[in-house]
């Protein structure tokens, strides 16, 4: 299964914004999106210090399914299938496919703060310590729905991590669309979020719209 291994903070500088990648460091004074220095804020590679021209507006569309898709961890193939998805079902499509991306599975166990960053609780998932309605489930991009509850397998509860999760989910808000059981370490999907409980940064979700529709 593809993923992206590169320096992932060179994703966020690419973007010139914040996508949220390694977890707790983000909102520490190394990051170099906000860097008082402005050292390291500017894209990355060769030329990233070269004053850029206009973009086109197929270079702004591309831009914005790029962040989207870097800030929920998804390669182009998974990206398109989602989109075309929320084509399917109707309504406006860039909240569909917003609301798609925050049911994948990964990101669930992320917003219920089982893991620290998307790629964390990826990682989590495909080394099978999750079941949704007590069956194991492995597989990232599995979109849950409506009622279903994540929860911990058995198995993993004896293991390191699992064992101390409970006070760090504790500690954490999950968002209100799910809830979360620190005891029982699992959470339900009380129902897929709607446009205004998605807490992203401010992408315009319009613009891949547009940009797939070309
Ligand atoms: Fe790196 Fe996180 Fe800052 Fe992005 S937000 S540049 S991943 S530290």
């Amino acid at each position: 299964m593809a993923r992206y291994t590169g320096p992932v903070c060179r994703l966020c500088r690419r973007e010139g914004l914040k996508l949220y990648l390694k977890g707790a460091r983000c909102d520490g004074p190394k990051c170099p999106i906000t860097q008082r220095t402005p050292a390291k804020n500017f894209p990355p590679g060769q030329h990233g210090q070269r004053r850029t021209r206009r973009p086109s507006e197929f270079g702004l569309q591309l831009r914005e399914k790029q962040k989207v898709r870097r800030f929920y961890g998804v390669m182009e193939g998974q990206f398109r299938k989602h989109f075309h998805e929320a084509e399917r079902k109707g309504g406006v499509t860039g909240d569909n496919l917003l609301q798609i991306l925050e049911s994948r599975l990964d990101n669930v166990v992320y917003r219920m703060g089982f893991a620290d960053s998307r790629k964390q609780a990826r990682q989590l998932v495909r080394h099978g310590h999750f079941m949704v309605n007590g069956r194991k489930t492995n597989i990232p991009s599995f979109l849950v729905r409506a009622a279903d509850v994540v929860s911990v397998r058995p198995e993993s509860r004896k293991r390191e991590y699992f064992s101390t999760i409970g006070d760090v989910l504790q500690s954490k808000r999950a968002p209100e669309w799910l809830s979360v059981d620190a005891n029982q370490l699992s959470g339900k999907v009380l129902s897929l979020p709607v446009r205004d409980q998605i807490e992203i940064p401010p992408f315009n979700e319009a613009l891949i719209v547009e940009h797939y529709s070309r």
